[in-house]
């Protein structure tokens, strides 16, 4: 069986690499090509958790899961908030194949996930990006989005200020007071916190913006309010996931303010042309991603495919 380090994933799947990939992933997904449960989530104390994720590809027959801890006090602490691993088995005998770290294919396939979005749903002159949030999935989100767009200005917020000002110099952009002067006059939003409450109201968010909704990843915290979902053209990664387990969209259908059919479909039916995305310039597009197994399996069979090169 091969064992595959952060570091490996690191250097086998850049970017350029994964974002088309990703574009495969959920086109497949939308298609019915690929098979996957909805993801599990085993709370534990202190606000930590553990899930488990199971899919597989119908092209080749792969198959495969994914375990990660999520400790989101870890961040804090300077270390990884998910960590784990995914798992491939051999379609042909059944068997365990390969099992590779989880924490960085996480990191980067998510990114490239909103990077598909993004230049499948955004403005093509989308030059001004406001990132909510200086952690693991903000570092990923300004490399990945600058690969699909030309990216002029960055603004950053988050709780800590001076976590901020240290990111925004980090990524060569501006550290902003409040939430409102991040996203003013943004042209993507990447929303990338472990949030419980909203943190982005759509008063602050400017026509013709396209967010990406990533922060939250199960039924319960949400980052994005209520109006913002009602206002923006809604996609999900995938469709049955967001309606059980998209907090955002629960949240604006329990108010009342939107019904099922206000999420219009999938990103893999828009990248696939299926689905029309953005029909005007003035729209607010909103992609919400709550990552499958797909795209993990997806980054993983490139990985080993090329190791096994
Ligand atoms: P990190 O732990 O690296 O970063 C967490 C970020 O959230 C930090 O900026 C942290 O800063 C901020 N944060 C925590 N609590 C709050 C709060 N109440 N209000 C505002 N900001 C807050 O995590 P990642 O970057 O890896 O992940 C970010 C989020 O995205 C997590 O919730 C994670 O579960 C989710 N995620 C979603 C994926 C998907 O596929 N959709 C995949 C991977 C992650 P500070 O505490 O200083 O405020």
């Amino acid at each position: 069986m091969i064992t595959v380090s952060a570091e490996e994933v690191a250097r086998l799947l850049p970017y350029e690499q994964c974002i088309p990939l990703m574009r495969e992933a959920m086109i497949a997904l939308s298609e019915g090509r690929t098979r996957q449960l909805l993801r599990s989530i085993l709370d534990l104390p202190e606000g930590r958790a553990f899930g488990s994720m199971l899919g597989a590809m119908l092209d080749d027959g792969t198959f495969g899961a994914k375990l990660v801890s999520v400790y989101p006090d870890n961040f804090a602490l300077g270390g990884h908030s998910h960590q784990g691993v995914v798992v491939l088995f051999d379609p042909a005998t059944g068997a365990p194949s390969a099992i590779l770290e989880a924490g960085e294919i996480t990191a980067i396939r998510t990114a490239a996930a909103s990077a598909a979005a993004t230049d499948a749903l955004a403005r093509k002159n989308a030059g001004r990006l406001a990132i909510l949030g200086y952690g693991e999935q903000a570092w990923r989100h300004v490399q990945a989005i600058k690969c699909v767009r030309e990216i002029g200005r960055i603004t950053i917020w988050g709780r800590s200020p001076d976590k901020a000002r240290a990111f925004a110099e980090r990524v060569g952009g501006e550290a902003a007071a409040s939430v409102e002067e991040a996203v003013a006059g943004a042209d993507i939003i990447c929303t990338v916190t472990a949030a419980a409450e909203p943190i982005l109201e759509s008063r602050w968010v400017a026509d013709g913006a396209h967010v990406n909704a990533v922060g939250s990843s199960r039924a319960g915290p949400a980052e994005i309010d209520n109006a913002l979902v009602a206002r923006a053209r809604f996609f999900a990664d995938h469709r049955p996931g967001v309606i059980a387990q998209g907090a955002e969209f629960i949240r604006a259908r329990e108010a009342g303010l939107i019904g099922e059919d206000h999420l219009l479909g999938e990103i893999g039916e828009v990248i696939a042309g299926t689905l029309p995305g953005r029909t005007g310039e003035a729209e607010i597009t909103l992609y919400k991603s709550l990552g499958s197994i797909v795209q993990d399996i997806a980054a993983a069979r490139h990985i080993v495919a090329q190791i096994g090169r």
